[in-house]
């Protein structure tokens, strides 16, 4: 027996392509896509509206099927993380972060992430792999169809959208998974699934230049850049990426990507570490910077983790930055910190399964990745 396509594999233009297999016209791809993605159906039966003839074939080749949840966690905030089983004990974290006029879902697109930036828990763990499409808009289905359940909204019923923004800000690198997370992104864009605008997704980078220039091709949702320095210095030593695509060339892509973004400007994570990226000086040589990209600027306290090492600054030290930057015309927020008590916050999504000796599993696994791949392996990512 050949095994089943799962269908949350498919972006839009490839269900097309599957239900012509199938003797299908394209409409009848759009009503399946809607069942599916709008109704949060599953079973092939409960397609009304599909002929009976169609509904048989799908049971026999098909499925709908999102990676299982190990655990659903709500913080006191009201944040939702939930930990999802991606295999081979291999866990991610997506968390729904509500808001008054919005929710937004932050999702994650690998197990672990080869670049290793120093202040980041997933970074700490390595790389396992990359997450397959279905493992990606299936941390959007399953959230969306849980939400509207524990708002009483049953599957197939046509129920209130919960989710209204989408930010890919959980664990890994996704411009290093570029081919699924791009097809992950179209179906949240298409208006027969999420119909979500392109300002209303954001994608976070590390600063992988040439899948910037990509994805301004291909999909080019809001960008989000995590630069955490005002130096190529001091960058190197926090986002080792750095030493490969340095930031005047990093500048110099955001540029380019604001020629085809949905908004007219990027997004600057900065990551405030005690007495490491801190100071006046950083600011204003931050400043100087990004003088030529207009941009936005989001200061996130860091969240500590135990092997780290570094300390988060302190309120007074992260205001005095922020007016430093909005004094110079720079728009500034400050990250509110939230989740902190169930670690859905930024840079603690660890995905362990439950327990936390299974770090200790993981780093064995770089190490014996180090001894294949070579000694850069979970330090500097290499891009062919
Ligand atoms: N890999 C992508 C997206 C995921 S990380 C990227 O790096 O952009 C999402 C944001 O959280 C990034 O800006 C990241 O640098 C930041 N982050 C990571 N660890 C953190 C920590 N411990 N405290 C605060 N922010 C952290
Ligand atoms: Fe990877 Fe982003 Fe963490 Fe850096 S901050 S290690 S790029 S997930």
């Amino acid at each position: 027996m050949t095994a089943l396509v799962n269908l949350l594999d498919l972006d839009p233009a490839q269900l097309i392509a599957y239900c012509g297999e199938l003797g299908e016209k394209p409409f009848r791809a759009k009503q399946l896509q809607r069942w599916i993605h709008q109704f949060g159906v599953s079973d092939f039966e409960a397609m009304t509206d599909l002929a009976k003839s169609l509904r048989e074939k799908l049971s026999g080749r098909a499925k709908v099927e999102a990676p299982a949840v190990i655990s659903d966690h709500i913080s006191t905030d009201g944040t939702r993380k939930w930990l999802i089983d991606v295999g081979q004990g291999n866990a991610v974290e997506t968390v729904f972060i509500p808001e008054e006029t919005r929710g937004t879902l932050c999702i994650s697109t690998q197990a672990g992430c080869a670049v290793n930036c120093r202040f980041c828990s997933t970074g700490k763990q390595g790389f396992s792999r990359n997450l397959t499409v279905s493992e990606i808009i299936g941390q959007l289905w399953m959230a969306e169809f849980e939400l509207r359940k524990s708002k009483g909204f049953a599957a197939g019923q046509k129920g209130e959208r919960q989710i209204t923004n989408v930010v890919m800000m959980g664990m890994g690198e996704p411009l290093l998974n570029f081919e699924q997370t791009v097809t992950a992104l179209k179906l949240m864009l298409d208006d027969n699934a999420y119909g979500l605008s392109r300002r209303r997704v954001t994608l976070s980078t590390s600063g992988v230049i040439p899948k910037m220039d990509q994805l301004s091709q291909e999909c080019a949702v809001a960008l989000a850049v995590s630069l955490h320095a005002s130096n190529d210095a001091l960058r190197d030593s926090l986002v080792p990426l750095n030493k490969k695509y340095p930031l005047a060339y990093l500048m110099a892509a955001c540029r380019r990507y604001l020629e085809f973004a949905p908004r007219d400007f990027v997004t600057f994570e900065y990551c405030m570490l005690d007495g490491v990226n801190d100071t006046d000086e950083h600011a204003r040589e931050l400043v100087e910077l990004v003088r030529t990209v207009p941009c936005k600027f989001n200061l996130i306290p860091f969240n500590p983790f135990p092997e780290s090492g570094l300390k988060r600054s302190n309120n007074i030290r992260i205001k005095a930055f922020a007016h430093i930057l909005s004094s110079a015309g720079l728009v500034t927020t400050i990250r509110k910190t939230r989740g902190d008590d169930i670690d859905a916050a930024c840079g603690q999504l660890a995905g362990e399964v439950q327990d936390r000796t299974r770090v200790q599993e993981r780093m064995q696994k770089q190490v014996e990745y180090q001894k294949k791949f070579g000694a850069n392996f979970g330090r500097i990512v290499e891009i062919t």
